[in-house]
């Protein structure tokens, strides 16, 4: 675990807020029948599992209360949305300030106290009381008539569609929190000439609150070279511990010194990282300065603690990681760098094979991994220490983020992640072979046409809702490729973005 605080993964810290609307119309009793079936149901939730605490809060019944409890949720750190419900009829005309003025993740809850109807006992009370048919359908016109991103929910609390739901809407709220104050640290620039990885760092301010900033990769150096002995001696004795260390890596061997050097680089880059209050960082491998080693080892660790990374300098996927690593946190499977590299084109049995120089997150996997040294080609440095594993198998979801000069554009693509089909003896990296959806040719002909990156973030904890909910908050573009997807279509709603992102981007 990193004791960096920044870089946390616990979703304890954070609070959502469970907003119900009412009035006075009916009178006292039915308020307080409206105060504890709306507890009744928040209630539910929380027993459901739902990753994040659910704080309920008196029923709002008039403008007033309902603008002052929006400035309330903005102004709390930990409060990273509100869920709302309409129980009884409630005019929308008094939410529009709060609405206005809301800056957090919106939930409309779309739900009921009772399941069944009560045939035989429904009186106009009842009627009266169970009117979220009618509220929230008012609340709904309001939210449109004032172009409030949310997302909207429907069904009773006892349904796991719903509560699945609610529960993925958190997560990405909790991703957007991390993402807006996130600090990303960048050691060097982007690799010389890649198009995709570049992006304006003042937009990226602006819209997602990261803030984006340089440092020279030899102020990095001076840390790792000053990393204790006694540090070192530790993370080597640790690294034994959890992994298959090669024979020529281990105490005594022949190249136990690269290993050491391996850990220094791990105990300089988290000290520099926590002095900066840093959740997301970069390495290029065209500017290691005094580095010994391009960090590989450090890297996978850093990103299995909970950091996000990006490398050649790519800041966004950077972003992407780190999110994903808050939406994902404490479910099965891990959250990684990936990077597209080589198919397999048998007809039918199309497979991507994605990896990357050395830096993949072993989150992947639940096997031990083996910790081996080899030469890198590229870098022009000492061989490189890094873990080597097959990721573990299941569904995923891989994301990239794109600059398209006007607005920044996610394109997620479900995949399924597949083993192997044969082992991969001569490859010296940690690696993930998947299968997307809804087939090879309609997932990369869309992820072309959408000029998507070739870094993605591959997070197996996670779906495409996740981060379509996610877009929905920052309010950014988000191409959906999944077994819905038909080329035809997918086209078609660039073409209708393009215009979309255009005027509601106003001039
Ligand atoms: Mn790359």
């Amino acid at each position: 675990m990193t004791k960096n605080p920044a870089a946390s993964l616990s979703l304890e810290q954070y609070e959502v807020w469970f907003l119900t609307g009412s009035q006075h119309l009916y009178g006292e009793v039915v308020l307080a029948q409206v105060a504890s079936q709306s507890r009744e149901i928040a209630d539910a939730l929380t027993a459901s599992g739902v990753p994040v605490k659910l704080v309920w809060k008196p029923v709002l019944t008039d403008s007033d209360a309902i603008r002052r409890t929006a400035l309330e949720a903005n102004s709390a750190d930990n409060v990273i949305g509100v869920t709302a419900w309409m129980h009884t009829f409630s005019p929308a005309k008094m939410w529009i300030q709060g609405l206005d003025a809301l800056r957090k993740p919106l939930l409309h809850l779309h739900t009921q106290a009772n399941v069944e109807l009560p045939w035989a006992d429904i009186d106009f009370d009842f009627m009266n009381l169970n009117q979220a048919a009618h509220g929230d359908r008012e609340f709904g016109y309001i939210q449109a008539r004032l172009g409030i991103p949310r997302k909207t929910v429907v069904g009773h609390v006892s349904s796991p569609a719903v509560q699945r739901q609610v529960a993925v809407w958190q997560r990405a709220a909790a991703g957007w929190a991390a993402v807006r104050g996130l600090k990303l640290t960048r050691f060097g620039d982007n690799m010389r000439n890649v198009a995709v990885t570049e992006g304006d760092k003042t937009e990226a301010e602006l819209r997602l609150g990261v803030s984006v900033n340089t440092w020279s990769v030899n102020e990095l150096a001076d840390a790792v070279h000053a990393a204790p002995e006694a540090g070192v001696d530790a993370l080597v004795a640790e690294y034994q511990e959890l992994y298959d260390v090669a024979e020529e890596l281990r105490p005594g061997a022949r190249r136990h010194d690269s290993l050491r050097y391996g850990a220094r680089i791990e105990l300089g880059l988290r000290s520099f990282l926590e002095a900066n209050g840093s959740a997301a960082f970069t390495t290029s491998f065209e500017d290691l300065g005094a580095l010994r080693q391009l960090p590989g080892l450090a890297v996978q660790r850093l990103m299995a603690d909970g950091y996000g990374f990006g490398a050649e300098g790519d800041w966004k996927t950077a972003i992407l990681v780190r999110a994903a690593k808050v939406m994902g946190a404490g479910l099965p499977g891990g959250a990684s760098l990936m990077e597209d590299y080589t198919y397999h084109l048998v007809p039918g049995a199309e497979r991507i094979l994605g990896a990357h120089m050395l830096e993949v997150c072993p989150s992947l996997t639940t096997s031990k991994a083996r910790l081996e040294i080899h030469p890198l080609g590229i870098g022009g440095k000492e061989d490189p220490v890094r873990l080597v594993f097959d990721t573990d198998p299941g569904d995923g979801v891989v994301v990239a983020l794109s600059d398209m000069r006007d607005r920044f554009r996610l394109v997620a693509n479900a995949v399924e992640v597949v083993p192997l089909e044969q082992p991969l003896p001569n490859l010296p990296v940690a690696r993930a072979l998947w299968s997307p959806k809804p087939d090879f040719a309609t997932s990369a002909a869309a992820w072309l046409t959408a000029g998507a990156a070739h870094h993605t973030v591959l997070s197996t904890q996670l779906g495409v809702e996740a981060f379509e909910d996610f877009a929905e908050m920052a309010r950014t573009e988000l191409l959906a490729i999944d077994d819905a997807t038909t080329l035809r279509g997918f086209k078609k709603e660039i073409q209708w973005n393009q215009a979309y992102y255009k005027l509601a981007g106003g001039l």
